[in-house]
């Protein structure tokens, strides 16, 4: 049986060459654990077949960073087994433009989901996870109505069916989700609840740099003046559960607040900002109970996200 779990050597033995290459250690100085590679399906299956259960399962889309390191530990506290998914999924991009200029950093991600201790790794390509011929679609109804999924048409059909596949080839006991993207969280464990699909979908809090913006992949793609700028989204709601904490409890206050401060900022362009029922995505009016506040907000072509739940 291959060896999971810290410490282990990669597939071939301790010092075997795997396809890809980690790079160099991350963080410097720390011994590096490769992943097990699968690229395919079958391999796959073959990396999971012995594998000690429960299983802890991080999807994501690749160009690695701390908060999706914060999932993949946690993952690695919490089960014998972990495995992540790289794989940028196309179905969820709306413009074709932003799927090709997606950060892909391959060598890097295996190096710094190693040293936290991933044991697998599943790079699929867009073959292996739509394969010809396939024809599915899986849509989770009234939640993908509002905030992103307005803003994004299609998007969320896209995210739910990538994930039902991956849940569906990883078999995870647990997956584990950011809270960074409140919506997509909420809707894959309506999806996977609605579906019975079996894995216990676990939220994972926010994940920051110093300056206070939410860490994203896209993060790379802005100016250093865009960069400069991008905290205003946090300021924006901090200033809204500045008025919460204070005792405002009407919805449209909380709304212009975070507006107001997003509006001061030249470089940012406002999609929405939203004060909703943190299990409907109903915007409120009047706040009786816990909220959620989120907005979207672009940076030339750079769309960032974040969110604060106020509880
Ligand atoms: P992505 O690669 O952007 O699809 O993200 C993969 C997972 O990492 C998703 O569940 C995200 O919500 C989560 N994630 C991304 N950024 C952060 C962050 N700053 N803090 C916590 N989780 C995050």
């Amino acid at each position: 049986m291959a060896p999971y779990g810290p410490g282990a050597p990669p597939p071939g033995g301790p010092g075997a060459p795997y396809p890809g290459g980690p790079g160099a250690p991350y963080p410097p100085g720390r011994p590096v654990r490769i992943p097990w590679i699968a690229r395919t399906r079958a391999e796959l299956r073959a990396a999971l077949a012995n594998a000690p259960h429960p299983i802890g399962f991080v999807p994501t889309m690749g160009a690695l960073h701390a908060g999706h390191a914060s999932l993949i530990a946690r993952a690695r506290a919490e089960n014998p087994a972990v495995v992540i998914s790289i794989f940028v999924n196309p179905t969820q991009f709306n413009e074709r433009a932003d799927f090709d200029k997606y950060p892909r950093t391959e060598a890097a991600d295996l190096a710094l989901a190693g040293a936290i201790g991933a044991d697998v790794a599943f790079i699929p390509s867009v073959e292996e996870i739509y394969p010809a011929g396939f024809q599915t679609s899986v849509h989770v109804g009234g939640l993908t109505e509002p905030l992103e999924g307005a803003a994004r048409p299609g998007h969320f059909d896209g995210v739910t069916t990538g994930v039902a596949i991956l849940l569906g080839l990883v078999r995870a006991d647990r997956a584990y989700f950011g809270q960074k993207d409140a919506q997509q969280l909420l809707v894959v464990r309506r999806m996977a609840l609605d579906l019975g699909i079996g894995t216990e979908i676990v939220g994972c809090p926010i994940v920051r740099e110093p300056d206070g913006l939410a860490l994203s992949s896209r993060n790379t793609l802005l100016t250093p003046e865009q960069r400069a700028a991008a905290p205003v989204l946090r300021r924006a709601l901090l200033a809204a559960r500045g008025l919460w904490e204070g005792g405002e409890r009407n919805g449209e206050s909380l709304r212009a607040a975070m507006l107001g401060t997003l509006l001061k900022e030249p470089l940012a362009t406002v999609d929405y900002v939203s004060c909703a029922d943190p299990s409907t995505l109903q915007e409120l009016t009047a706040i009786s109970g816990p909220a959620l506040l989120s907005m979207a907000v672009r940076f030339g072509s750079v769309r960032l996200i974040d969110n604060e739940p106020l509880a």
